[in-house]
């Protein structure tokens, strides 16, 4: 999956507020298209936690111990969601591109991981308006740059998210310990 790394972000990369704010500190355009394009390409891993997996299980009616069977796989010792290869590339597995023609939604969306959430607010897209830059093209994510108005995010928001995203890393490193 491209946008999602085989491994937890470092939790301690860049991307901190620096005096006078953020380089984001006006906001960044962001609006999501359906697309797809962060949920498939090159193999990668989409990480969660035990409290995800077990919501997850929960909205897919199934029991936990099933949830994992069925649609998990170790990576490095960790768990990460299944993929599928497609002629799209190696779609996350709860990828639904028949529903809506034309759109690739998730099965998941209310219980995706935060991996999933925070994206694409994660630290290494952050470190600079070149690895913003970087994220948006390697992906491709056409949501991001998004010029309408309404489609800004301010920059408190994406700290939040930024926090988020860090503090699910903090987390699944120290599951990995
Ligand atoms: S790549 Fe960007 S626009 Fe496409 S689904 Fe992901 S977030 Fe949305
Ligand atoms: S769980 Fe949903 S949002 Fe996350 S990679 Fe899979 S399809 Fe995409």
């Amino acid at each position: 999956m491209s946008g999602l790394p085989d491994q937890p972000h470092d939790p301690e990369s860049d991307g901190q507020p620096t005096e006078g704010g953020p380089w984001f500190r006006d906001g960044l355009g962001f609006r999501c298209t359906s697309c797809g394009n962060c949920c498939t390409g090159p193999p990668g891993a989409v990480w969660f936690e035990r409290a995800e997996s077990e919501a997850m299980a929960k909205a897919l009616e199934l029991d936990h111990e099933t949830f994992l069977r069925t649609y998990t796989r170790r990576v490095g010792g960790r768990l990460s969601l299944r993929e599928r290869h497609t002629r799209h590339g190696f779609d996350c597995i709860f990828l639904d591109r028949e529903s809506r023609p034309g759109k690739a939604l998730c099965r998941i969306y209310r219980e995706r991981p935060s991996q999933c959430r925070t994206w694409p607010f994660w630290s290494e897209n952050l470190s600079s308006p070149e690895d913003w830059e970087r994220a948006r093209e390697q992906t491709p994510c056409p949501g991001m740059g998004c010029s309408d108005p309404d489609a800004l995010i301010p920059a408190e928001t994406i700290v939040e998210r930024l926090r988020e995203s860090r503090e699910a890393d903090r987390r699944l490193a120290e599951q990995a310990d």
